[in-house]
C-alpha cells in the first residue's frame, strides 16, 4: 500500500511473519515465548527495510581474483529504539546487521499538557550520511512516534524509517500528516484504536508482554 499524499506504507505480508504474529497475539503466549517471537520478526523484517539500501562497488580480492563487488554505502546504519518496547526488536534486526550503531530516544505523556517529554536521548555524532531505522513495536495514536521521528530529523540523518510490528489505520494517519517523507513498515493493519488508545485486536501491552511487567 502505498500513496504520494499520506506516505508510504508497507505492510509485510511475508507467511513466517505473519504465522509468528499470531502467535505473539495469543493472550496464553508466555513472556519468553513474545520475546524469542518479537526477535524473529524483527529480524525477518530488517531483511525487508533494507531492501532498497545503496550500495557501492568496492575493489576485494578473493582467493581466486580481483573483482568490484557491493557494500552497503554510507556510515553504518543507525537502529533507533524508542523506549521501552523498542528495545524488544533490537536484538533481532542486529543480528541481521551486526555492525550498526545503536540509538535510544525515551519519551513520556505529559499528563497534564499531554505533551511527549523526552526525558533520553543518546545517538552517534556525525549523523550526515547515516540511514536510520526507528523501532517501535506499536504505532498506535502515533503521537510518541511523531514525537520521536522529530527529534531524529533534527540530528539530521540521511534517511529515516519507522518499523513497527502493529499499527492502526489512526496512527498512520497521524504520523504520517507529520511526517509524510518517512516510510512505515509493519507486520499488520489492525482494525482501530479502542478509547484508552490501544490497538485493536492488537496484542495488548507489548512493552508489559514482553518484560512480563503487568
Ligand atoms: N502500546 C502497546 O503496547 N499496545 C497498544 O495496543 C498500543 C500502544
Amino acid at each position: 500500500m502505498s500513496d504520494k499524499m499520506t506516505g508510504q506504507v508497507f505492510a509485510i505480508e511475508h507467511p513466517l511473519i505473519q504465522h509468528k504474529l499470531t502467535l505473539m497475539r495469543e493472550k496464553d503466549t508466555s513472556t519468553a515465548s513474545f520475546r524469542r517471537l518479537l526477535q524473529e520478526i524483527s529480524m525477518l523484517m530488517a531483511y525487508e527495510v533494507t531492501r532498497d539500501m545503496p550500495v557501492m562497488l568496492h575493489p576485494i580480492e578473493t582467493p581466486l581474483a580481483a573483482m568490484d563487488s557491493p557494500r552497503l554505502d554510507g556510515k553504518k546504519i543507525v537502529l533507533f529504539s524508542i523506549l521501552r518496547a523498542g528495545n524488544g526488536m533490537l536484538d533481532g534486526m542486529l543480528s541481521i546487521l551486526p555492525s550498526a550503531r545503536v540509538a535510544h530516544i525515551g519519551l513520556y505523556r505529559e499528563p497534564k499538557t499531554l505533551e511527549a517529554v523526552e526525558y533520553y536521548f543518546k545517538a552517534p555524532g556525525e549523523m550526515g550520511d547515516r540511514d536510520v531505522i526507528v523501532v517501535d513495536p506499536m504505532l498506535a495514536t502515533g503521537n510518541s512516534a511523531v514525537a520521536a521521528v522529530e527529534r531524529i530529523k533534527g540530528i539530521g540523518p540521511r534517511t529515516i524509517k519507522f518499523v513497527c510490528l502493529l499499527t492502526a489505520p489512526e496512527g498512520l494517519k497521524t504520523f504520517h500528516s507529520r511526517h509524510a517523507d518517512v516510510p512505515v513498515y509493519t507486520a499488520a493493519i489492525d482494525s482501530h484504536l479502542n478509547e484508552k488508545g490501544y490497538i485493536v485486536p492488537g496484542l495488548g501491552d507489548a512493552g508489559d508482554r514482553m518484560y512480563g511487567t503487568k
